[in-house]
């Protein structure tokens, strides 16, 4: 396995298997999936292994999110429900759908959505929620799920962070109506860029094969555009290259298990760093980040941009914390205008809207990429021994340039 000089495995691993399928699918001029099989056979291959009945292959998890809500008939004014702690795509794919979208704040042991928060955030209006498994964690599914319920809400799974985890023995992705993948270059398993959209129920993955496809049915040749819909495929190549890759996954997540108590109890010998708690009702957790917060040793002097950024430069993949969704330039007026598909709707004011450990979070959690737990144990003893160190030596250097993960 290459590492970089710290002992940190080198992300993405590939090996032959990878070369071997792009080189299959270039010798086969079929490098669309009109007239190919990898993207079918993908499909097949991580529907069986999630143990779902379904999975449509899309360019990117974004793309399936904007799909997932087109399933769930999502239109314009009608509100969803995300954390407010969590990757942007989870919100914008809400506006992009004309949506409005409504954070809700996190628990703070997991940075999964809370369940009260999100009860009380429901409106006559809320028509859908979207909690995201954070790291791999699974969201409080039964309180979520009686929510929804209650609501008649929509539920689609960001399961980003996911790929082969569970929650009470069953897969993540498979508690509500639909759930989204990524196959982004950081993510579990990935080729560069893609995404998939994942279901039980048969009448949704007809669906989205058209919404997928610019609205066109399976096989199609007479132009039939049945919905709105953009082109959100994925080329031949991304499907062979997941197939290696998804391969690769169970052996990776039986190791990132083993490594990741071993690593939260490195750090936490330091009692200004505090990993997030795993919960027992997760019981496979597919562990996408190690997070941790970070008390400042005086209020306020803790910033994890800065830190982050110190610890990447020494060969430390660490990362501040997603700021509160509502918090990005996106969520300000100018920009709203844009996405309200009517005139004359009225989105919330965000600024006015609170969601303290989601702010806390933004500012003060770290977390490192999986990689680092794939590492042998002589290595995350010295990654957290230099976190420990820098941590202590810590001061802002006033660089506030965007870290983009
Ligand atoms: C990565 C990610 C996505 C999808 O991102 P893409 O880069 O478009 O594949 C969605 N939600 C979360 C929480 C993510 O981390």
């Amino acid at each position: 396995m290459q590492t970089n000089a710290l002992g940190v495995p080198a992300w993405p691993i590939h090996g032959p298997e990878e070369a071997e399928a792009v080189q299959r699918v270039l010798a086969s001029r079929t490098w669309w999936r009109g007239s190919g099989s990898e993207c079918d056979l993908f499909e097949a291959e991580f529907a069986k292994f999630l143990g779902l009945r379904h999975a449509r292959l899309t360019s990117s998890g974004s793309g399936a999110l904007e799909i997932a809500l087109q399933l769930g008939d999502i239109s314009p004014g009608d509100e969803v429900l995300v954390p407010a702690c969590t990757f942007i795509a989870t919100a914008s794919a809400v506006l992009r759908m004309g949506a409005c979208p409504i954070p809700v704040d996190v628990e703070a042991e997991t940075l999964c959505i809370d369940p009260e928060d999100l009860e009380r955030k429901c409106t006559p209006r809320a028509r859908a929620v979207i909690p995201v498994h954070m790291a791999g964690q699974g969201c409080e599914m039964d309180a979520i799920m009686a929510i929804a319920r209650r609501h008649g809400l929509f539920v689609i799974e960001d399961a980003a962070h996911a790929h082969g985890a569970r929650w009470r023995g069953s897969p993540l992705g498979g508690f509500g109506d639909v759930a989204i993948f990524s196959f982004q270059n950081g993510k579990l398993m990935t080729a560069g860029e893609g995404g998939a959209v994942v279901t039980n129920r048969d009448d949704l993955a007809e669906r989205s094969f058209a919404l997928h496809s610019c609205g066109r049915p399976r096989g199609d040749t007479d132009y039939r555009h049945l919905e709105i819909a953009g082109n959100w495929r994925a080329p031949e190549l991304v499907a062979a290259v997941l197939r290696a890759q998804l391969a690769r996954l169970p052996g990776q997540l039986a190791l990132r298990e083993k490594r990741a108590p071993v690593f939260d109890g490195l750090l936490a010998r330091n009692p200004r760093l505090r990993p997030l708690k795993s919960k027992p009702d997760t019981t496979l957790h597919s562990h996408y980040m190690a997070m941790a917060w970070v008390d400042a040793d005086e209020p306020g002097c803790i910033d994890t941009a800065d830190l982050s950024m110190q610890l990447r430069r020494q060969g430390i993949p660490a990362f501040k914390c997603f700021p509160p969704v509502h918090h990005t330039r996106m969520f300000e007026p100018a920009q709203l205008r844009f996405a309200a598909l009517r005139s004359d709707f009225k989105f919330p004011d965000y600024r006015s809207l609170t969601t303290p450990v989601s702010e806390a979070a933004g500012k003060r959690v770290l977390w490192f990429h999986h990689s680092v737990l794939l590492a042998d144990e002589a290595v995350l003893e010295k990654l957290a021994t230099e976190v420990s160190r820098s941590l202590g030596n810590f001061v802002p250097t006033k660089n506030k340039e965007m870290v983009h993960v």
